[in-house]
Parts: C-alpha cells; sequence; structure tokens
C-alpha cells in the first residue's frame, strides 16, 4: 500500500522521498554515536536472479551477495515488503539490472534510508533495443501535453521506460554486465580487487564459450523466426541472426484474443518455426496457439528465476541453446 502511494506520481513521489530521507538523516545522526562499527566484510544486495548470479561470480568467496527478490516471485510486476526495506538499509552495496526492469527500487530506496547504499547499474554504457510499442507511443503522443503523456505510463503499468532491460540473454552484453558489476566493486572494495578479476576472468571466458557454441549451433539456422510467450528474447535474436516475436510483453499479461490475433498474421505472414513457451507458463492457450498454427512447441527459459549458483546461467542457457536449435532446425 504504501510503496503504491509513492507510485502515484513523480512530484509526490519526489517530495515524499526527499521528507523520508530527512527525517533518516536524522534519526541516523542520532544513532551513530550508539552504533557499533560494522565489519568489514561486504554486505552486497542484489535484485533478481542475472545480477545476482554475475555478482556472485565476481565476489566468489570474499563476501555473501544476497537477493532482493526471492527466485520465483515475478520480477517485471514486483511489490516491495517491509523485509527488503530492512535488508536494503543494512547493506553497503545494491547491484540492479537498471534499463527500468526493477521500477520498484526508487522507492524502496527512499523507504531504506540508507545514505551510504552504493547503486551498481549492471547496464551501464549497454545500448538497449527501443521496445516496439514505445515507439509506437512516442509517434502517436508526441503533440500531447506531457501530463498526459505521464498519466498513459501509469495506465500501462509495466511500461519499460528505457528500453528493453532484458540484456542478460545476450552472452556477450552479460560479458559487459559482468565487466560493469567488477570494475564498479573494485572501486568500493579495493582490497578484493585481485580476486575480483580473476573471477570475473573466468566467467566471462565462460561467457566466450557460450558465445562460441550459440554462434556455431545457430549459424545454419540463421533468419529463424520463432515466437515467445513473453517480450525477453530480442537481444538474443538479434545476436545471432534470428527474429523474436512475442505473445505478450510481460509475463504476468493475460494473454488477448488481439495478442493471439497479431501471432496467427505474424505465423501466416512469415515462415515461422516455432513457439517457445517458458518454464512455468501453464497457459493453456499456448498449447493450443501452437496446435491451432502447427508450430514445434519448446521451452525457454529468461532466467528471471531459478537456481542461485553462478553456474545456472550456464546450464539454463545450453537448454535455452538446445530449445532453439531443435525449435529452428
Ligand atoms: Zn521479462
Amino acid at each position: 500500500m504504501f510503496f503504491h502511494l509513492f507510485k502515484k506520481s513523480k512530484i509526490d513521489f519526489l517530495k515524499s522521498s526527499l521528507i523520508s530521507s530527512f527525517t533518516y538523516l536524522s534519526v541516523i545522526a542520532c544513532n551513530t554515536a550508539t552504533t557499533p562499527p560494522t565489519n568489514s566484510s561486504s554486505k552486497i544486495v542484489t535484485t533478481f536472479l542475472p545480477v545476482h548470479l554475475f555478482t556472485k561470480a565476481v565476489v566468489g568467496d570474499t563476501g555473501q551477495v544476497d537477493i532482493l527478490i526471492s527466485p520465483g516471485m515475478e520480477v517485471h510486476d514486483y511489490q516491495t515488503t517491509p523485509d527488503d526495506a530492512k535488508l536494503l538499509a543494512q547493506a553497503d552495496v545494491l547491484v540492479e539490472n537498471g534499463l527500468g526492469m526493477e521500477e520498484f527500487l526508487s522507492g524502496l530506496i527512499a523507504n531504506a534510508g540508507n545514505s551510504k547504499l552504493q547503486q551498481i547499474n549492471a547496464s551501464e554504457g549497454i545500448k538497449v533495443i527501443e521496445e516496439e510499442h514505445e515507439k509506437h507511443e512516442h509517434e502517436e503522443e508526441e503533440h500531447r501535453h506531457h501530463d498526459e503523456h505521464e498519466h498513459e505510463e501509469e495506465e500501462h503499468g509495466h511500461h519499460h521506460e528505457e528500453g528493453d532491460p532484458h540484456v542478460w540473454l545476450d552472452p556477450v552484453l552479460a560479458q559487459q554486465q559482468v565487466g560493469n558489476i567488477r570494475d564498479a566493486l573494485i572501486e568500493i572494495y579495493p582490497s578484493n580487487a585481485d580476486s575480483y578479476r580473476s573471477n570475473a576472468d573466468a566467467y566471462i571466458q565462460q561467457l566466450q564459450q557460450l558465445d562460441n557454441e550459440f554462434q556455431q549451433t545457430l549459424a545454419p539456422v540463421k533468419g529463424c523466426k520463432f515466437i515467445t510467450f513473453h517480450d525477453a528474447f530480442a537481444y538474443l535474436a538479434r545476436r545471432y541472426g534470428l527474429q523474436q516475436e512475442a505473445i505478450v510483453e510481460i509475463p504476468e499479461d493475460s494473454i488477448t484474443p488481439k495478442n493471439i490475433q497479431r501471432v496467427q498474421q505474424v505465423a501466416n505472414r512469415y515462415q515461422v518455426k516455432a513457439l517457445l513457451t517458458e518454464p512455468g507458463i501453464q497457459d493453456k492457450r499456448v498449447q493450443q496457439i501452437s496446435r491451432d498454427l502447427n508450430l514445434t512447441l519448446e521451452a525457454i527459459d529468461p532466467l528471471e528465476s531459478g537456481e542461485t549458483d553462478p553456474q545456472y546461467y550456464f546450464q539454463a542457457m545450453g537448454r535455452n541453446l538446445e530449445a532453439l536449435a531443435r525449435a529452428c532446425s
């Protein structure tokens, strides 16, 4: 509820966060004398699975890495809890994917009132793919009043203001994310620099190997057009010369007759090879669409939830590669 109020308007939000940071500042000022000094080990919190895996890979055994959104919870439409604010209040560093994926963060950070919290945006410097509907809206609304535009955005809810955030599904951009996390952590904890560097090197090498496997396996099926359940694979498709069309924008969206109509049109107009569903998606209409359009049904994992071992990325991406190769062959 509290967080919903924050969302109400940007101006309200700014006002409230200013007030809450001032309140917290004074609380902190009163407490510092009695609070014992924190130990020197790193206190790093990550938002959701991919940045968690990458950060853990870099940190290795130099410290603990927590995750805000426990795997299994929906990240696109996440509602924060009071425990999240507590976790952030005690953290030194917060690592996020960025690109509008973690829309809940600004309100949460204001609530945590941790003036020492350092934020790392893993997607720093990555050039994003603009989302289809955004281009469309931008064209349509250019002449409209700014407030009206903002109102529209709120109604849309899960609007990714900064473009498509699913960069972690491209093994090359994933290397850039790991590098960003490494460099930022070295600045914050310089005494761990050597460990961070060698851990990141090893992980980046694995990502390079994964990229090679994707290139080799998918080269013979270049141009393959596939339909996914949610709009997560545009970076991966672009990297390997494939084309993605999605049924819905985010996993929590329900499939509308309009979505089905569009997928049918795309499938008829182009030689679409397969329909790729996701682990955990039980919607019978996905199966129905695949039967109606005579499309092979495979599962592909957007890695928005899963196991928290950094090696899980390679296991899941390996399975994704196999599914894509089967779907496109
Ligand atoms: Zn997604």
